[in-house]
């Protein structure tokens, strides 16, 4: 590992404790966590991405992962907003041909973070990435200007930017689509409901009508079908797997913990957790598993100029499979974990508390639904050769 990733993951690691300090307030007020949110935006987190041609550090999508466990392991919402804003970052890097406008714009990113959020989401369509329903429409002026209804947009409040999924023009099918983004002051957001959800509380999530216009520089120069095969899709759910990674695994430490000082509590006792504890670490590992082949198969694809192995059915099966099976483990981790701890965990005022753990792991089932990609994957399978 170079000494670059090295410090950022240094940096990412006192982030990391600023939230696990906040994450139970940051969870019981569902607000953003500002304070970890800075610590990241501080040590170079938000644009680790960006090439080293655009001034920034360039770093591989591992440590970007492995950032994404740390901060799980401390709080589920922190490393939540950093993976949906890296997501972003990762669709404007490798998306933006030689636009100049999208180069000047990552070379800000460095030297002034930015928080990105993202609208893909719409009320027409609900989770279905490849459809939109609000269009780009052309202006007599030659700007662009759009209105969509989101049902959801995480931390919009607070993010500076937002990239935005739209038809192509006010004719075009709804799987031709594109991906703007627009600088704060560009659009306008009017919230149009509350967030007061189960988990993932600290994401700040509500609806929001977008309202925006902008240049035509600002639409990222390839297709969406494209930017959404090659990365939003398989960063995506390799970077959300690895926060609930980081959130089982946070969950498993307070069983251990708790094993262990019911064993020095009762030497003679603790066995029946303990062996309960071996097979939770099975359970563990098997995610583990599954979360670092997606990782490795992703960076072995993205090392091919063209990404043709990304465009193929076989890898959105497996990507998909990443996503619906990691979603239900790590939850079922928790639960575990919860079992294990009894009341202790139970309780949300005990250092064996993994409530939040199973209600921040939930989340991931409906972030985009895992009936709706269990349904895409039932008519790849019937035409794929390889899985
Ligand atoms: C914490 C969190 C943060 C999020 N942040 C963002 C964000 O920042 N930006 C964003 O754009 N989105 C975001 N989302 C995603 C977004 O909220 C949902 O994907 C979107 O609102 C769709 O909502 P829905 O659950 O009604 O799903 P729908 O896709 O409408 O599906 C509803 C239900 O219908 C069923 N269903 C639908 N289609 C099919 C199908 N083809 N086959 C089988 N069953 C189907 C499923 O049971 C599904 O659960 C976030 C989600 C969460 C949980």
């Amino acid at each position: 590992m170079t000494a670059t990733a090295d410090d950022l993951l240094a940096g990412v690691a006192r982030a990391a404790q600023i939230a696990a300090t906040h994450a139970d307030d940051v969870d019981r007020q569902a607000r953003f966590p500002r304070e970890a949110m800075d610590e990241l935006a501080g040590c170079g987190a938000l644009a680790a991405l960006v090439p080293v041609e655009l001034g920034g550090l360039e770093l591989g999508l591992d440590v970007l992962a492995q950032s994404c466990v740390l901060l799980g392991r401390a709080c589920g919402a922190t490393a939540m907003v950093f993976a949906m804003h890296t997501i972003q970052v990762a669709c404007l890097v490798r998306h933006r041909k030689d636009s100049a406008w999208f180069e000047a714009y990552l070379r800000e990113l460095v030297a002034t973070p930015r928080l990105i959020a993202s609208a893909t989401s719409e009320v027409a369509t609900g989770g279905n990435l490849g459809a939109s329903s609000a269009a780009l429409e052309p202006q007599p002026d030659g700007q662009l200007r759009f209105d969509k209804k989101a049902p959801t947009i995480s931390y919009g409040a607070e993010a500076d930017d937002l990239l935005t999924t739209l038809r192509r023009s006010p004719d075009a099918e709804p799987g031709d689509q594109v991906a703007v983004l627009t600088r704060r002051g560009q659009h306008e957001l009017t919230e149009t409901g509350r967030w007061d959800p189960l988990g993932m509380r600290g994401t700040c999530s509500p609806g929001f009508a977008v309202t925006a216009t902008v240049g035509p520089a600002q639409v990222l120069p390839e297709p969406f079908d494209r930017i959404s095969a090659i990365t939003m899709v398989p960063v995506s759910h390799v970077l959300w797997s690895h926060v609930w990674l980081g959130i089982a695994t946070d969950a498993f430490e307070r069983a251990r913990a708790f094993t262990r000082a019911g064993a020095q509590r009762d030497p003679a006792g603790g066995d029946a957790n303990g062996r309960r504890l071996s097979t939770l670490l099975g359970e563990l590992s098997l995610l583990r598993a599954a979360v670092a082949a997606g990782l490795a198969e992703l960076t072995t694809a993205t090392a091919d100029d063209d990404f043709a192995g990304l465009m193929t059915m076989a890898a959105a099966l497996r990507f998909n499979t990443l996503k619906t099976t990691a979603s239900t483990s790590a939850p079922q981790v928790c639960w575990s974990a919860l079992a294990m701890c009894g009341i202790s965990g139970y309780r949300n005022d005990t250092p064996y508390s993994v409530g939040r753990h199973l209600r921040d792991a939930l989340s991931g089932s409906v972030m985009v639904a895992n009936d709706r990609l269990h349904a895409t994957n039932a008519r790849l399978l019937l035409v794929v050769k390889d899985v």
